[in-house]
C-alpha cells in the first residue's frame, strides 16, 4: 500500500509539483524555449522531488505529441507512455551510492553516451546521490560534462551539495529544491485522500506534516500507512495506531510550565515522563526546540511554516507572554542543563534543575491569594502569575474587550504615568475568551508592553475591570492607524524617549 501510494500518486505533469514552483517554472520555461542546458544539478534534502523533476524534464523533451512553446508532456505518446511505465530507453538512471567508482562511471556512462538514443530525440541521465562519486569518478565524468554530445542531458541529484567537486559545480546549471511547508505536504496529501475517497481531518495530515520533517515521500508513506487500514472516515484515534507519538506536545506543555513559571506541574509532568520511560535527551532537545522557535516568534513576529498551525498559535502566545528577555533566559538555562545530561546517571536530572531555576523561588502566596490582594496596591509579586485554565470563564469576545477599554486605560493610570501613554496606541485585535491580542504600530511600545513588570499591572487592570484572568498578546502591527489620545496630545512637547523610562 504504501509503495502503491507512493507511485501512484507520483506527478505525471509539471502542473501537480507541489511545493516547488519555483523550479519547474524556470524548467518549464526553458522547454517550452527549446533553452534547456546540457547539465543540471539538483540539490535538496531527500524525497522532496528531484528525480521526479527530473523524469519529467526527460518526459517533456522527448514527447512527440509536445506542441510547440508548450512544455507540458502529452501523457499519451509512445515515449511517454514508455517513462511512465518505466521501461523508456532514453533515460538512463544510476545510483550512484551503489556504483562510486571510476569504472562504474565508465561502464555506464561514458560508453552509453555514445549511442544516440532511439526513437527519442535526447537521452537523459540521471545520477542520483552524486555527491557518492569518486573523485576519479567525478573526473572521468568531468569531460563528458564539458562537451556532451548534442543529445545527451545530465541532471545530477544530490542531498549534499558540498561534497560536490567545484569542477563539476561550475559545468551545471544549479537547482536547489525547498523543503516542503507543511501547507504544501498537506495541500498533496489531500488530493490523495480526496481521489481516494476517504475523509480524514486536517489535524492528522497537519501532523503527518510535521512528523515526516519536510520529506514529501516519507508523508504520503505515512498516510499509506493510515489509509491501508481500510477506514473510510478516519479520526485522530484511529492516526494514533500508526503514526508515532512523539513527544513534541508534551514538551510543549513543559514549555507553558516554565513560561508560565509552573515548576509544580512542570515536575509532575516530567515524572509521569519519567514512568512512560521516554528518552530525556531527545525529549530535552524538543523543549530546546520550543523555546528557540518561541525567540524567533518573538523577533520575526512570523509563524514557522513547518509546523501546524495550532503549535504556532500556541507557541506565539507563549513567547508573546514570556516576552524575549524571559524567552533568552529560559533558553540558556536549558541549554547550559542539557550539556550535563551525558555526565550523569539520572537522564531527567538536569530537565527537573532547569525548571527549578526557570521557576525560582518557591511562591510565598497562592495565585489566588496573590490576585485577591487590592488592585491599588503597586507592590506586585515579581513572578509571572500562572494561568490556571480551568478558571477563565466562558468566552468572551472583542467587542466586550472594546466596551470597557476606557476604564483600563482610565485605571492604568493610577499605577503608573507613561503605561497609558503606550497603551493609548495599542488596539484590541482579537480576544478568545482567553487571551488577549494587542496590535501595536511600534516596536519600542511593543517590547514596553512585554516589560514583566508592566504585563502585571495590566493583567491584573485587566483582571479588575473584566473580572476574569486574561492573557496578554502582543502583535506588532503596522497597519494600525494614526496614533491619537489625549495623553499623547498632552505630551506632544515631550521627548518620546525619555516619556518610555518607566
Ligand atoms: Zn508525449
Amino acid at each position: 500500500m504504501t509503495q502503491v501510494l507512493y507511485r501512484k500518486y507520483r506527478p505525471k505533469f509539471f502542473g501537480e509539483i507541489i511545493g516547488q514552483e519555483h523550479i519547474t517554472k524556470t524548467l518549464e520555461s526553458q522547454i517550452s524555449t527549446g533553452k534547456q542546458v546540457h547539465s543540471y544539478l539538483f540539490t535538496g534534502g531527500r524525497g522532496i522531488g528531484k528525480t521526479t523533476i527530473a523524469r519529467l524534464l526527460a518526459k517533456a523533451l522527448n514527447c512527440t505529441e509536445r506542441k510547440e512553446k508548450q512544455s507540458e508532456p502529452c501523457g499519451k505518446c509512445v515515449n511517454c507512455l514508455a517513462l511512465q511505465a518505466g521501461n523508456s530507453l532514453s533515460i538512463v538512471e544510476i545510483d550512484a551510492a551503489s556504483h562510486t567508482g571510476v569504472q562504474d562511471v565508465r561502464d555506464k556512462i561514458i560508453e552509453n553516451v555514445r549511442f544516440t538514443p532511439v526513437g527519442a530525440k535526447y537521452k537523459i541521465f540521471i545520477i542520483d546521490e552524486a555527491h557518492m562519486l569518486s573523485g576519479a569518478a567525478f573526473n572521468a565524468l568531468l569531460k563528458t560534462l564539458e562537451e556532451p554530445p548534442e543529445y545527451i542531458i545530465f541532471v545530477l541529484a544530490t542531498t549534499e551539495i558540498h561534497k560536490i567537486p567545484a569542477t563539476i559545480l561550475s559545468r551545471c546549471q544549479r537547482f536547489d529544491f525547498k523543503k516542503p511547508t507543511i501547507k504544501d505536504i498537506v495541500k498533496k496529501l489531500e488530493l490523495i485522500s480526496k481521489e481516494e475517497k476517504v475523509k480524514i481531518d486536517k489535524s492528522i495530515l497537519e501532523r503527518i506534516g510535521y512528523l515526516s520533517m519536510g520529506g514529501m515521500r516519507d508523508a504520503e508513506s505515512l498516510l499509506g500507512q493510515i489509509l491501508s487500514l481500510g477506514i473510510k472516515d478516519i479520526k485522530n484515534e484511529d492516526a494514533n495506531l500508526i503514526l508515532p507519538q512523539g513527544d513534541f506536545s508534551a514538551a510543549l506543555d513543559l514549555f507553558e510550565y516554565l513560561v508560565n513559571k509552573d515548576g509544580r506541574n512542570a515536575i509532575i509532568s516530567l515524572i509521569s515522563l519519567g514512568e512512560d520511560g521516554i528518552n530525556f535527551k531527545y525529549f530535552f532537545d524538543n523543549v530546546i526546540e520550543i523555546a528557540r522557535k518561541a525567540l524567533f516568534y518573538s523577533i520575526t513576529n512570523r509563524d514557522d511554516e513547518f509546523l501546524p498551525v495550532d503549535i504556532n498559535k500556541k507557541i506565539s502566545v507563549l513567547a508573546d507572554f514570556a516576552g524575549r528577555v524571559n524567552l533568552l533566559k529560559i533558553l540558556d538555562t536549558l541549554l547550559a542543563r542539557r550539556s550535563e545530561i551525558n555526565n550523569l546517571d539520572i537522564p531527567s536530572l538536569p530537565l527537573e534543575m532547569a525548571v527549578a531555576e526557570i521557576c525560582g523561588e518557591d511562591k510565598k502566596e497562592s495565585y489566588d491569594e496573590q490576585n485577591n490582594q487590592n488592585i491599588e496596591n503597586d507592590n506586585f509579586e515579581k513572578k509571572l502569575p500562572a494561568i490556571k485554565k480551568d478558571k477563565i470563564e466562558a468566552p468572551g469576545d472583542l467587542l466586550e474587550i472594546q466596551s470597557k477599554w476606557q476604564d483600563v486605560l482610565n485605571k492604568i493610570k493610577d499605577h503608573n504615568h507613561s503605561l497609558p501613554f503606550v497603551l493609548n496606541t495599542a488596539t484590541p485585535l482579537d480576544f478568545d475568551g482567553k487571551t488577549l491580542v494587542l496590535g501595536l504600530k511600534f516596536k519600542l511600545h511593543k517590547e514596553k508592553l512585554e516589560d514583566i513588570k508592566n504585563r502585571e499591572i495590566l493583567t491584573n487592570v485587566l483582571k479588575s475591570v473584566y473580572n476574569k484572568d486574561i492573557l496578554i498578546a502582543v502583535k506588532l502591527d503596522e497597519t494600525i492607524g494614526e496614533i491619537s489620545s489625549e495623553v499623547q496630545n498632552e505630551d506632544d512637547e515631550v521627548d518620546v524617549e525619555s516619556e518610555f523610562k518607566i
